[in-house]
């Protein structure tokens, strides 16, 4: 007996559904498998900083599975349909029963499945829903359909959630004698970027920086985590994104350090279980609404906003030069790294769409091609909510002055001058309008004044909503 079990963005041999269940049979001969695909990738705008964690994670991966001594092949092909066809080509040369793997929720990979699914004939198919706490479709209101409001969703996903066996699984036996792996060539062509050191490859280096953030830090999320100078977030996304880390982990691990969690809502820790069911609510709607798979807005009638097509404009957005220091630090911050403050992802954000009114499409392509921790449901969600075109977003009249949000949330500037050291002799109170004090004292500042005036920007931003509202 021959099993199949091929990896994607669940890179871990804890808690991975699929490969358990791969591995149930102890005669089974067990082959992990993963596909490359290189153009689907630039097609979807996965930052190269994503695809080397990837990299790096497989090799980790691959020693895990040669411990257990299951071998790891990894294959190149350019897009979907080309993996899927080499899938069902390779399980006719290995005389393979089944193939095992996780759903994937995005509209390309579901097709690929799907049309796999169709093709297998006599290859045993088992799919699993692993990458969320509970699977999509699953969570609904009294009509049976998707909520299109989160809070209502959040009260039945936990009542559903407390009712539901999310007991994480343990890695599978050992299946022979550990294998040896020469890795003398990359798994898979790719230019290797620089990975912050934050982030270390592996699960085990993951399961770590949970255990430290739910003893040590989850206690004191709700009053830090909207200090971006402050460590006060768990910096899991990368994890969570390539499935180094599962949510249930995620879960059992919060759930064993504060047994009590869900009776006490203004708890550090039930607001970081509110932040994965946010995770949760983004990647269902995807499955229930898939045109946001496509570029398109939820509401409708935002179709009809004219956007400022200026490459200038979004050009000094994209490199930190737009005067406006929150801004220009947390966009060096997202170059530098890879990843950004949630707090700042939603200033800047809300920076590019309504301060310079630039399709907030642009904005949510940028970020795919630098975030390490990118994925469609989160960046979508997390752009279109910014940008009032999603669902139970922030309304389109609010308009988050940034001035105002740097001084709430960075009062002495402590995060503005680790990335903009040329205001690092700016006194506190004027770090957030350092030009009016450069002014008043006679020094020329090398750093921008700000772009736009942040007053006419929301007028006219007002202006070209109320405009695309009436026009639809
Ligand atoms: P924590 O605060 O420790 O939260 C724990 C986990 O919950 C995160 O790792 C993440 O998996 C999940 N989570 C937290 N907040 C959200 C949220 N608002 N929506 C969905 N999931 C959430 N998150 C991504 O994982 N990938 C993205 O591509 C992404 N793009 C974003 C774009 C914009 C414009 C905005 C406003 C938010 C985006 N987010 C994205 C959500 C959020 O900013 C990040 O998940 C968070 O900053 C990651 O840091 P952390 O792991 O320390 O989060």
């Amino acid at each position: 007996v021959c099993h199949l079990i091929w990896f994607r963005n669940d890179l871990r041999i804890t808690d991975n559904k699929a490969l358990s269940s791969a591995c149930v049979n102890p005669q089974a001969k067990v082959i992990a498998i993963f596909t490359a695909t290189p153009q689907q990738w630039l097609a979807h705008g996965v930052s190269s900083r994503q695809i080397t964690f990837l990299h790096q994670n497989l090799v980790e991966l691959q020693q895990a599975l040669a411990q257990l001594g299951i071998p790891l092949i990894c294959q190149t092909m350019p897009d979907f349909t080309g993996a899927a066809q080499w899938v069902l080509d390779y399980a006719k040369e290995q005389h393979a029963d089944a193939l095992f793997f996780n759903r994937q929720y995005e509209l390309n990979e579901k097709q690929r499945d799907d049309w796999l699914v169709k093709q297998s004939h006599s290859l045993h198919i088992h799919a699993f829903d692993d990458a969320l706490l509970l699977p999509p479709s699953t969570v609904n209101n009294q009509k049976g359909e998707m909520y299109q409001v989160y809070t209502p969703f959040r009260r039945a996903f936990i009542t559903q959630l407390t009712a539901t066996d999310c007991r994480s699984l343990t890695a599978p036996e050992k299946r022979g004698k550990p294998l040896a792996i020469e890795c003398t060539q990359p798994l898979f062509a790719h230019v290797a970027t620089d990975i912050s050191p934050q982030f270390k490859a592996g699960e085990q280096a993951a399961r770590h920086q949970l255990r430290q953030f739910c003893r040590e830090r989850v206690q004191n999320y709700q009053r830090d985590r909207d200090i971006p100078s402050i460590d006060g977030t768990s910096q899991l996304s990368p994890y969570l994104a390539v499935g180094v880390l599962s949510p249930r982990q995620c879960f059992n691990r919060l759930q064993a350090e504060n047994p009590q969690l869900l009776d006490y809502p203004d708890s550090g820790a039930f607001t970081w279980l509110n932040e994965l069911i946010w995770r949760e609510f983004y990647t269902h709607l995807l499955v229930a609404f898939p045109r946001l798979c496509r570029y398109q807005p939820f509401i409708q009638w935002t179709q009809h906003i004219q956007w400022n097509h200026s490459p200038d404009d979004f050009d000094a957005w994209k490199n930190g030069q737009t005067g406006y220091p929150i801004v220009d630090a947390a966009m060096r911050q997202l170059n530098e790294t890879g990843w950004m403050h949630n707090r700042l992802r939603m200033i800047v954000a809300s920076f590019l769409v309504k301060d310079l009114l630039i399709d907030w499409r642009k904005g949510e392509q940028y970020f795919m091609s630098q975030l390490i921790d990118g994925t469609l449901a989160a960046n979508n969600g997390g752009w279109q909510w910014s940008a009032s075109t999603g669902v139970d977003a922030s309304p389109w009249f609010r308009i988050f002055n940034p001035t105002t949000q740097g001084q709430k949330f960075d009062p002495q500037g402590t995060f503005i001058r680790h990335w903009l050291p040329e205001l690092k002799n700016v006194p506190d109170k004027y770090i957030h309008a350092p030009h009016e004090w450069a002014a008043a004292n006679h020094i020329q500042l090398n750093y921008p004044i700000p772009m736009v005036d942040h007053k006419q920007a929301r007028l006219n931003t007002l202006e070209a909503f109320e405009a695309g509202k009436r026009n639809s």
